[in-house]
């Protein structure tokens, strides 16, 4: 199956204004001729403006929010709303990151609204789930992301389901320096997309990206993405190094 490919990078709180901007402008000069595969990064919020200057001319690097509001606007302290993300240049947001869900206690509930407003934005969500080590140790990783994928997805009509690409993110492997071998990656996504199958259909199953997050660096990112689900990676810590997160991209095989 010929799904899109993807590579994301989520520079979380780090850069300032400076670095942002030389990080970015390295990405887009160092990654122009690595084509066939979707890039995107999503660094901090105040920073996104200056950033859609530099990349609105390359086509095949997007820029996007690492969160949003679950509210359209009006007075909420602090908060972003996705119709701001898309006034500044964004194409994507990400919805359900487990920092969020750990740190900000988001809900289920809460990702639905994201997403229904991002929608509505024209925005593409990159929704991320995963297991606890303890889930996984129990025995309980697959029951979790079922649960995860079924409470948030069933609130979405088959029409709308392919503005969203997964990324699989195993809480422990995220910022660990562990990452999940090519065989628990690939065991995972196939299960996700016999979890898509049963809740959409087949065909959606087969075209829904799924990328994989969680320590994916320039070393392993090769052996992750010859998986046969594994359409990609949502990389942290390695895409904040330009040269590393070029050779990410261009492992695919
Ligand atoms: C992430 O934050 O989504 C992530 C995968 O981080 P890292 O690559 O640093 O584990």
């Amino acid at each position: 199956m010929n799904r899109r490919k993807i590579v994301a990078g989520n520079w979380k709180m780090n850069t300032d204004l400076h670095e942002a901007l030389s990080l970015a402008s390295a990405i887009r000069d160092n990654s122009k001729s690595i084509t066939g595969v979707e890039k995107i990064i999503f660094p901090p919020f105040t920073f996104l403006s200056a950033l859609n200057e530099v990349t609105k001319d390359e086509k095949s690097l997007a820029i996007g929010g690492q969160n949003c509001s679950e509210h359209e606007k009006g007075a909420y302290t602090g908060e972003t709303a996705a119709s701001m993300l898309r006034s500044v240049g964004c194409e994507y947001v990400l919805v359900g990151h487990s920092e969020r869900r750990t740190y900000f206690s988001e809900t289920s509930a809460q990702l639905i609204s994201k997403i229904k407003i991002a929608l509505q934005n024209n925005l593409k969500i990159i929704f991320c789930f995963g297991e606890q080590l303890s889930e996984r140790k129990s025995n309980k990783h697959f029951e979790t992301v079922k649960l995860q994928l079924e409470e948030v997805l069933t609130s979405f009509p088959k029409e709308e389901i392919l503005n969203l690409v997964l990324a699989y993110e195993p809480v422990w492997a995220i910022g660990t320096g562990e990452t999940a071998t090519p065989e628990q990656a690939q065991e995972m996504h196939a299960f996700i997309r016999k979890t898509l199958t049963g809740i959409f259909s087949k065909e959606i199953a087969d075209q829904m990206p799924i990328l994989y997050g969680g320590s994916c660096n320039a070393q392993n990112a090769r052996d992750l993405f010859a998986c046969p689900d594994v359409d990609g990676g949502l990389i942290g810590g390695a895409s904040l190094k330009a040269e590393d997160f070029c050779i990410i991209m261009k492992s695919f095989s």
